[in-house]
């Protein structure tokens, strides 16, 4: 979708709120996900403004998917019934500094809840490339930002309120609900509508940003361990052509001792002389500031700004994660793809996330590295390329970001996740009858 028409239906959403509490959606335009790839089976869209609202929408009805901010690529929010939104709840609840810790309500995105928390002295400790996506999709689908030491988005999460089912209003929190926690974290919109989200904050930083240009594929295959570790957060880009990775964008947090020293040569890359977009011919004003101009942290994390077109816009999305043992290899196998695959691409991008312990997550007990593909709005030419890369792949555990396409088979897929017999239990307690079920979660998640 074009920011216009995401303007237009932005503004019809919001209108709601002076309309009618619990607004249905009346479509005058089709409603698609993000990238406009995706038209929802169902038009039939409900805003939720309190959590009376919710209980009252889930005993109402037998099947429906709850919509965060649409930014997944493929259908896992889908509903050929009806969708709830809880765009309207999106106020921070409480701050309690003394247990470093935020409570906002699910519909908050990361680009609100950022510079509230800054003015109150507090941070999070990553964010994904882009701020404009709600706390509770981006936690339901592991969403990750980078940085070898930085869990994704969800491991920042210590408490959840959700509806299950039957209208009950379930608390579950990090300290009082050990695994079961760990199941819930990653739902997938499987276990119910979340309406609160906990995340551990820490006292405020400010961040520099170096991008540099050109770093040989051979520097990255003979120091990858080295480059990784050289700052808080780090970012290869690559069209997978000339043996190169066109840009890396270092994010470190000005910390004495700890900064990075914005070498004029960095393992045979050259410092940007100009602010760059992960896609050359892109503007960079739509991306953060670079050039180690100090900011604050929620301005150097994401490499997109608030309020101006995150990516390209019209395009597809996949991404891949390995276990990090294996990094140089499983990227030294896409690479030999290169010709097959840079003429379907924008953009790729390299990242690592440490360990966390969700039992849906990627990134379960091992640290990874993942592989992402920005790609030209063709579905069928990437859907006819991701066997083949998956099928690269396939030596080394890889595992599909759960909001983007792929193509694993489900067999596969389930067989990648050792926990998933307890999170189909965990359903099966939070949901009976499947009333968050929908062709996603049945086919990759639940079927068979
Ligand atoms: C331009 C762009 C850049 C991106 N960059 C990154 C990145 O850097 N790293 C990364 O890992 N991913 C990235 N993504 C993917 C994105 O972070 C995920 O798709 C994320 O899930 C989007 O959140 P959302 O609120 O838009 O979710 P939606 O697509 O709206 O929903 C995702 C899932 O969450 C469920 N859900 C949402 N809200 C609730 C709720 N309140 N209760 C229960 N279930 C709920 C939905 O039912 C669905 O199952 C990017 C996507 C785009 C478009």
């Amino acid at each position: 979708m074009n920011k216009r028409a995401f303007l237009k239906l932005s503004s019809a959403v919001m209108a709601s709120r002076f309309v009618s509490p619990l607004f249905a959606w009346m479509p005058t335009e089709k409603l698609t996900n993000w990238s406009g790839n995706l038209e929802y089976s169902s038009q039939q869209l409900t805003n939720a403004t309190s959590l009376e609202q919710v209980q009252d929408f889930v005993r109402k009805h037998e099947n429906f998917k709850v919509l965060g901010t649409r930014h997944c690529f493929n259908n896992i929010a889908d509903s050929k019934n009806e969708l709830l939104s809880l765009r309207q709840m999106d106020q921070v609840v409480a701050i309690d500094s003394q247990a470093r810790t935020v409570t906002v309500e699910a519909g908050i995105s990361y680009g609100k809840l950022a510079p509230y928390l800054d003015s109150k002295g507090f941070a999070l400790h990553n964010l994904a490339s882009l701020p404009h996506i709600s706390i509770a999709g981006a936690c339901s689908t592991a969403t990750h930002g980078s940085g070898e030491k930085n869990g994704n988005l969800s491991s920042a999460v210590s408490a959840l309120e959700f509806v299950n089912a039957a209208g009950e209003v379930v608390k579950l929190s990090r300290d009082k609900d050990g695994e079961t926690f760990h199941g819930a974290v990653v739902g997938l919109g499987a276990l119910g509508v979340i309406t609160k989200v906990t995340l551990d904050i820490q006292p405020t930083y400010t961040m520099k940003q170096y991008v540099y240009e050109n770093l040989p594929l051979a520097q990255f295959k003979d120091h990858f361990d080295a480059i990784e570790a050289s700052a808080y957060s780090i970012s290869l880009f690559t069209d997978w052509q000339n043996k190169r990775f066109s840009e890396v964008w270092i994010k470190s947090r000005t910390e004495p001792g700890n900064e990075f020293p914005a070498p004029k040569d960095f393992y045979g890359a050259t410092p940007a002389t100009k602010n760059l977009h992960p896609i050359a011919e892109l503007s960079a004003e739509n991306c953060t500031e670079q050039m180690g101009v100090p900011g604050p942290w929620y301005e150097r994390l994401p490499h997109f700004r608030m309020g101006f077109t995150p990516s390209a816009g019209k395009e597809l999305q996949t991404e891949y994660f390995v276990p990090r043992r294996h990094a140089v290899d499983a990227i030294l196998a896409v690479e030999r793809l290169r010709d097959q695959v840079t003429p379907h691409l924008m953009i790729s991008e390299i990242r690592t996330i440490a360990a966390d312990n969700f039992w849906m997550s990627p990134c379960r007990h091992q640290p990874s590295v993942a592989i992402h593909f920005t790609w030209k709005q063709d579905w069928p030419a990437v859907q006819a390329l991701l066997p083949i890369i998956e099928r690269e792949l396939a030596p080394f555990h890889v595992r599909p970001h759960w909001g983007k396409l792929f193509t694993i088979s489900p067999d596969r897929l389930k067989a990648s996740y050792e926990k998933l017999p307890e999170f189909f239990q965990l359903a099966q307690k939070f949901d009976p009858h499947g009333k968050f079920r929908n062709d996603f979660l049945n086919t990759n998640v639940f079927g068979g």
